[in-house]
């Protein structure tokens, strides 16, 4: 049995047989097959060879090349995949050991080239240098395939991997997929909020899982205490399956409060919104007892298709929730990629800093047509439903600007074809950028509602990477510096009498609900799964108790004395959420 710690990202227990991804990295664990899975694993040899050769042809053929050096590399690394020998050789390898075919390609390439690099001839010992090359070559066939493979997970299964992108687990399938695990990631990392919206239970920032994990080992998944425990023992198991009944009776009495007010002790009603990625989590907001769409993710509609969505494309997504939610408020953010979340097409180019780069609405000013469209959709939806517009990453009024003379533009052109829209359609921004929320009173004259979003405004606050594990202790909501800004952007809203919601992940913790209600926020937009909890907390508090603990957390010099202070705080008004 082994016990590894990391950070919880989705609550829940879940306990089935690992089935792990290989990493990125090209760093392959030893990783052993059962004898029923050699046929596969053959045939995965046997295709990735084919592919590492069709894909060098390719090669070939678009670039010109003239050099003669170049040509000689090529026609070495032809030689190498075309050997089948050396195909034999990693087969057999395969076979003897009944480990993975990433693992037998690597050994074997490895002893090779370091076969080479130990002979006396320059021109032979400098071959060692082609031979990882088309290791390299080969592992990507393989590692790509076997990612492929993740969208079409057919049996229970616990994921354990280096890293999973949002892309990756939004094509999870639930009934199989009950939990996973990986090296990397933080808490507020896309694949991370996928996993809520899922309500998959997983554990990130685990270092080496990915290799310490055997195929097929007994995995438990604890997503509330962020561990996870490789072929547990019976004693462990049987904890566990206790562990996994009392969330699920938790969960059942949370469902009870589905029909009563997001209000406090005190009277105060807190409008209790739903963060969503995909058009059916809209039902789950209704049935956890939601009250709207505080934030639709946009994005997740192109990082799903093959191809760029179309405008019906976008107007079905929207239609399947503004149908669902009938008169109630859907904030469609405009889409945001860029960062952790791109694409796999030739759209966005490698950027040395892409969370500082061409993401989100820049990407959008610089994409017109793509950025036309989306909006056209939005707005024809407006005709029928109680829908509002929100630019995300806003970092400049002119920004904002130039946004709002690109939405004038399409009304016109919807006016020119007589098709209905909602002329008066209220107008956002996220408040994610410290320029944003140092310059909120100008910004503040230009829209109708702030939507403060925490994940990346403390990011980028306290130059941490939100998805980064190795600085995941310096990522705080209560840094003062946070504090500060969120106070700002509070008073600055309330003074342009504008409406303002929180919609990050900090909206969701129930320290961090005390904190915002105290500093007045009122809207809070979370993980739809979060809903009950959250009511929870809501109704069992005071707006002047917060009030109070909001006073005395902006009077405090450290995260820690503050993160402490709300957490002791949280504990005694609700125990049972901690
Ligand atoms: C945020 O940054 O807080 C936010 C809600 O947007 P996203 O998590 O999609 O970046
Ligand atoms: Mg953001």
């Amino acid at each position: 049995m082994e016990i590894k710690k990391g950070i919880a990202v989705s609550p829940g227990i879940a306990i089935a047989k690992a089935m792990v991804i290989n990493s990125q990295d090209y760093r392959i664990p030893r990783r052993a097959i059962l004898p029923s899975q050699l046929d596969v694993e053959l045939k995965r040899v046997r295709n990735a060879f084919a592919s590492a050769i069709s894909e060098l042809k390719e090669l070939e053929k678009s670039k010109s090349i003239s050099e003669s050096n170049i040509k000689d590399i090529f026609a070495v690394h032809m030689r190498f995949l075309r050997d089948r020998s050396l195909r034999k050789k990693i087969c057999d390898l395969v076979k003897k050991d009944l480990i993975v075919a990433e693992y037998a390609v690597s050994v074997t390439l490895r002893e090779i080239a370091s076969h080479f690099a130990s002979i006396k001839d320059a021109y032979i010992s400098e071959r060692a240098t082609d031979i990882y090359d088309i290791e390299k070559r080969l592992l990507k066939q393989l590692i790509d395939s076997s990612n492929q493979d993740v969208e079409h997970i057919t049996e229970e299964c616990i994921v354990v991997a280096n890293d999973l992108s949002p892309t990756q687990t939004a094509s999870f399938d639930r009934r199989f997929v009950k939990g996973f695990a990986t090296n990397t990631g933080g808490r507020t990392s896309h694949t991370a909020i996928v996993a809520r919206s899922l309500g998959i239970p997983a554990v990130v920032a685990l270092e080496d899982v990915s290799s310490v994990t055997d195929v097929g080992a007994t995995v438990i998944i604890d997503g509330n205490r962020g561990v996870v425990i490789i072929n547990p023992d019976e004693e462990t198991l049987a904890q566990y399956e206790i562990y996994y009944e009392d969330f699920a009776r938790l969960e059942h009495e949370l469902d009870s409060l589905r029909e009563l007010p997001a209000k406090t002790r005190d009277g105060v009603e807190i409008s209790l919104l739903g963060n969503i990625e995909f058009p059916e989590e809209a039902d789950i907001i209704l049935d956890k007892g939601g009250y709207g769409v505080g934030l639709y993710r946009t994005e997740f509609l192109y990082l799903q298709s093959k191809s760029e969505p179309s405008e019906e494309d976008h107007y079905e997504a929207y239609l399947k929730v503004v149908e669902k939610l009938k008169s109630k408020p859907v904030i469609i953010r405009t889409m945001d990629l860029g960062a952790d979340k791109v694409v796999h097409d030739n759209h966005f180019q490698v950027e040395d800093n892409p969370v500082l780069g061409l993401r989100s609405i820049r990407y959008c000013l610089q994409h017109m047509l793509l950025f036309k469209t989306q909006l056209r959709a939005i707005l024809r939806v407006s005709a029928i439903s109680n829908v509002k517009i929100m630019f995300p990453l806003i970092s400049n009024l002119q920004e904002l600007l130039q946004a709002k003379m690109i939405l004038r533009d399409v009304m016109e052109d919807l006016d020119e074809y007589s098709v209905p829209y909602n002329p008066d359609i209220e107008i956002g921004i996220m408040v994610e950028t410290p320029s944003a929320a140092l310059t909120a009173s100008m910004l503040a004259r230009e829209c109708d509602f702030f939507s403060i979003g925490t994940n990346d405004l403390i990011q980028y606050t306290l130059a941490v990477d939100r998805a980064n594990e190795r600085v995941a202790t310096l990522y705080s909501a209560n840094d003062p510096a946070v504090l500060r800004l969120l106070r700002n952007i509070v008073y600055d809203a309330s003074k342009a009498k504008i409406a303002l919601s929180v919609c990050g992940e900090m909206a969701s913790e129930p320290e961090n609900v005390l904190l915002l209600i105290g500093m007045g926020v009122r809207t809070l937009s979370i993980a739809p799964a979060m809903i009950p909890e959250v009511k929870k907390v809501i109704r069992s508090v005071t707006v002047q108790h917060c009030n109070n603990l909001a006073r005395q957390a902006l009077s405090m010099n450290s995260k820690r004395q503050v993160s402490n202070f709300l957490r002791d705080a949280a504990i005694k008004i609700l125990p049972e959420a901690f």
